[in-house]
C-alpha cells in the first residue's frame, strides 16, 4: 500500500469536474484517508514547487495555483504513486494520452487538473505538508 497526495487545481474546482475525477480514483479501488479545502498560498507553493521554483513559468504556475480554493486529498492504496500518475497522464495535457484524466479535462501544460505525488518519498513528505497527523486517517 501506497500514499500520494493529489489536488484539485484551480481549473478543476471551477469547471465542476471534482466529483468525476474523485470517481475515477473510487472506482479505481483507492482509499481517502485525508481531505481539506484551502486557498494555496505563495510560501506553501513555493515549497510544494520547489524542484520548478526557478523557471521562468514559475510566477504564472504560482498565480494560477492561488487563483481559486482547491482540494488536497491523500489517497491510499496498492501501487498509488504509479497507477494514479498513469491515470493522470502527462504534465502537458494536450500530449496525455488518451482517456487519461489530463487529456480528457485539461487545457495545457499549465492548467492540467490534478497535482499527485510522483514518489512514494515524496507522497509522504507532501501529505505532511498538507495535514497534521491527527487529520490523516491511516
Ligand atoms: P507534474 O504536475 O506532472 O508532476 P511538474 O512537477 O513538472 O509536473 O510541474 C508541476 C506543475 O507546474 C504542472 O502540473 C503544471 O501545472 C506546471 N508546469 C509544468 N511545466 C510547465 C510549463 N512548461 N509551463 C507552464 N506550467 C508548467
Amino acid at each position: 500500500m501506497e500514499k500520494t497526495l493529489i489536488i484539485f487545481k484551480p481549473d478543476c474546482m471551477q469547471k465542476k469536474h471534482v466529483g468525476t475525477v474523485l470517481a475515477r480514483f473510487e472506482s479505481a479501488g483507492f482509499e481517502i484517508i485525508a481531505c481539506k479545502m484551502l486557498q494555496l498560498t505563495p510560501a506553501l507553493l513555493r515549497q510544494h514547487y520547489s524542484h520548478i521554483a526557478d523557471k521562468p513559468f514559475y510566477p504564472g504556475l504560482e498565480q494560477f495555483m492561488g487563483s481559486a480554493p482547491v482540494i488536497a486529498m491523500a489517497l491510499r492504496g496498492d501501487n498509488a504513486i504509479a497507477r494514479v500518475r498513469e491515470m493522470l497522464g502527462a504534465t502537458d495535457s494536450r500530449k496525455a494520452a488518451p482517456g487519461t484524466i489530463r487529456a480528457t479535462f485539461g487545457v495545457d501544460n499549465q492548467v492540467n487538473i490534478l497535482h499527485a505525488s510522483d514518489s512514494v518519498e515524496n507522497g509522504l513528505a507532501e501529505i505532511a505538508r498538507f495535514f497534521k497527523s491527527e487529520e490523516v486517517f491511516a
